[in-house]
């Protein structure tokens, strides 16, 4: 009988082994870095938020940290690109998959976010569910090792590498805690979840993000860059100035639709039914599916 169990027992601890071990290598063949310019990085995982890595001799200026899960991987990729410190950090919004690695990846950095980042980020939250319209989810507070360091209001220039690192708030697009990063001479920008490359972007509209603040948003971004400006987002592949263009496009394609429905006074539920025209159908994902855009659309209209 005891040789049974402990056989069943050596199984176990086998199969779970064999399950973490899968697990781990197929997450590390995920990860990827892709090089922008000379001393930009973009680091890529199966899940969570792309992440974009400054280098120079001075240190590492990094935008946002993914998931707390992916710490290991985050570190180890990072050290690939350079052994230097991390000196800043800076969180594009209080979205977990963008800061979940502060405390590790921030130890000794200076962790820099809007003043409402904080807010959230030390609060319980309500967020979209993801899964289908209507629903939401719940999200905990987070430990004080994982909160900004250092808050703006509007604009904050950082001075690193002969570079001016311009990183300034958006009013209301994606949440009420979004922070554009520019690197105006490397003439790269860190957008967060602004920007879905020819996706639905996702508009929380839990948090006073905003579907009218985002096509503003967009409308400046596109003012401020050029034809080879590269864009890096939360969840996409490195996008341009087009990209960001067709985007909001679309965007103002939805407000219009949606607005003359609501003014013929048609409930959430009539407009779904209804849905966009098939050109715009494209842009939906499992994310993102059409319905729930149309509803994040409705939202911030009401
Ligand atoms: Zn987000």
């Amino acid at each position: 009988m005891k040789r049974k169990l402990l056989r069943i027992s050596l199984w176990v601890i086998g199969t779970l082994f064999t399950i973490t071990l899968t697990g781990f290598i197929w997450l590390s063949v995920k990860f990827n870095t892709h090089q922008v310019t000379d001393n930009i990085y973009m680091i890529s995982s199966p899940t969570g938020a792309n992440l974009t890595v400054y280098k120079s001799d001075q240190g590492l200026f990094v935008v946002d940290t993914q998931l707390k899960v992916l710490n290991f991987f985050i570190k180890r990729h990072i050290n690939n690109i350079s052994k230097q410190p991390i000196k800043y950090i800076v969180n594009t919004h209080w979205h977990p998959d963008h800061n979940g690695g502060n405390a590790k990846l921030g130890e000794n950095a200076v962790i820099i976010g809007h003043e409402n980042l904080k807010k959230r980020m030390q609060s319980a939250q309500k967020g979209y569910g993801l899964t289908k319209p209507g629903s939401s989810h719940d999200f905990k507070p987070r430990k004080a090792e994982d909160l900004p360091t250092k808050l703006f209001t509007d604009t904050l220039i950082i001075s690193f590498n002969n570079e001016d690192i311009n990183i300034f708030h958006v009013p209301n697009s994606h949440t009420d805690t979004d922070a554009v990063v520019y690197f105006k001479k490397s003439n790269v920008l860190c957008v967060g979840d602004l920007v879905w490359k020819d996706k639905f972007p996702y508009v929380d509209n839990f948090n006073e993000g905003s579907v009218l603040g985002l096509n503003k948003a967009l409308s400046t971004l596109i003012a401020i860059t050029n034809s080879n400006t590269k864009v890096i987002s939360g969840h996409s592949d490195i996008s341009s100035r087009n990209d960001m263009i067709e985007t909001n496009q679309m965007i103002s394609k939805s407000i219009d639709f949606v607005q003359s429905r609501i003014s013929k006074n048609l409930s959430l539920t009539q407009i779904q039914e209804e849905g966009l025209s098939s050109d715009m159908q494209s842009w939906a994902s499992d994310l993102v599916p059409e319905k729930n855009w149309i509803e994040m659309v409705y939202k911030s209209l009401n």
